[in-house]
């Protein structure tokens, strides 16, 4: 491939020293769990996130599981999710046992539809819990009036979104509690598995951190069951370094998209992503649609460009929840999504010419796609 999707070891070509120091720091130190990394990065991701607390957990579905625990989500208990999502979210409450409740996305972001959620809610439901996808903040004000009125948490799935903003506030300052991944590929990734649940409540933040450790506040004294899952001191010390280049990361992605949406406007048959005016997003993928999606993908990996889609199948028709009973045509929505999307190559170390190779390309397949009648035909 000319373009790659993504190159994540650009990182380590930009800071690979730093890293290698603050991995070789652990090596030698001898403490490799719940120690000082990781109880320094909890306090500078919290104080990133604009909250108050952090609690490191060994992955970004970790982070969603043990939030519903602490919440005590359990059997019999309804989660509303989005029905367009990576399939994580939807996991998490399975995970718990719980039910979720799938509600229609926004057409315009793609994010939970707000005006949809109250028909969702039913006396069984707990928890609302949207999804910041492909780093584009979910409506969470007219979602929290829901959540108020009917006594309901919000958590919200951050895993795509590190560092935007809804109407000015970060997002993880706002909800119950925020989850978020560290998956390498995200916008603030490790060097293998980690996640976070970052909160202002103190007890809710003091129960995830029992339950990712046994189910432990001290040493030996095991007060319910649980497993553990822990954000390890090589991950800690090395997401540290990366922290403090985020902001100018998630820059970079911006202006990418900039590029991105100036230079393939217009374009018949593609439908850009939008933005809403109270969003300040942070491009974890840019994400177009179009009707043709397959056959613009095979053209464009003919010239080079790598993409990705994000998702293909929708999660209430995924082989997982086969059991549930629902069919096609039950979220229409998600459905003309998982047809139609396709993210194109994004990341903070894209070189310039590299978005021009990938605008290019764009046009001159656009021109080559079967015309929407023609396809009729
Ligand atoms: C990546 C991701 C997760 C899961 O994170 P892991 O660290 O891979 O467990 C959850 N939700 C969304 C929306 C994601 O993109």
């Amino acid at each position: 491939m000319t373009v790659p999707f993504l190159d994540v070891k650009a990182v380590h070509a930009e800071l690979g020293p730093l890293i290698e120091q603050a991995m070789c720091r652990v090596a030698r130190s001898g403490w490799y769990l719940l120690g000082p990394e990781l109880a320094e990065f909890e306090s500078e991701f919290a104080a990133y996130c604009e909250t108050s607390h952090c609690v490191g957990v060994g992955s970004g579905a970790d982070a969603l599981e043990l939030t519903l625990r602490a919440l005590d989500v359990g059997r019999g208990d309804e989660v509303i999710v989005p029905s367009h999502t990576f399939i994580a979210t939807w996991l998490a409450v399975s995970a718990v046992g719980a039910t979720p409740v799938p509600v229609e996305p926004d057409e315009r972001w793609s994010t939970m539809d707000p005006d949809r959620v109250s028909a969702a809610v039913t006396s069984r439901t707990r928890v609302i819990m949207p999804v910041h996808l492909y780093g584009h903040p979910a409506d969470l004000e007219p979602i929290e009036r829901v959540a108020e009125r009917h006594g309901l948490a919000v958590v919200d799935d951050a895993a795509q979104a590190h560092g935007a903003r809804y109407h000015g506030q970060r997002v993880g300052s706002r909800a119950t509690a925020t989850a978020f991944s560290f998956y390498p590929g995200k916008n603030l990734g490790a060097l293998g598995d980690g996640g976070a649940v970052v909160t202002s409540d103190a007890a809710l933040a003091d129960r995830v951190r029992m339950l990712r450790n046994y189910g432990s506040r001290q040493k030996y004294r095991h007060e319910v069951r649980a497993t553990n899952s822990r954000l390890d001191e090589v991950q800690a010390a090395a997401l540290r370094v990366k922290l403090g280049h985020l902001d100018s990361w998630n820059a970079r992605r911006r202006s990418v998209a900039t590029r991105y949406r100036a230079e393939l406007a217009g374009i018949e048959g593609i439908t850009l992503p939008s933005v809403a005016s109270w969003a300040n997003p942070v491009w974890h993928l840019f994400v177009i649609r179009c009707g043709a999606r397959d056959r613009l993908r095979e053209l464009l990996s003919a010239r080079g460009i790598d993409t990705l889609v994000h998702y293909p199948v929708p999660n209430h028709l995924a082989q997982a929840y086969a059991d549930h009973g629902w069919t096609r045509g039950s979220f229409p929505r998600a459905e003309s999504l998982a047809r139609e999307v396709l993210s194109l190559p994004m990341g903070p170390h894209m070189p310039e010419h590299d978005v021009t190779s990938v605008v290019e390309a764009v046009r001159v397949a656009a021109g080559e796609l079967p015309r929407p009648l023609e396809q009729a035909a």
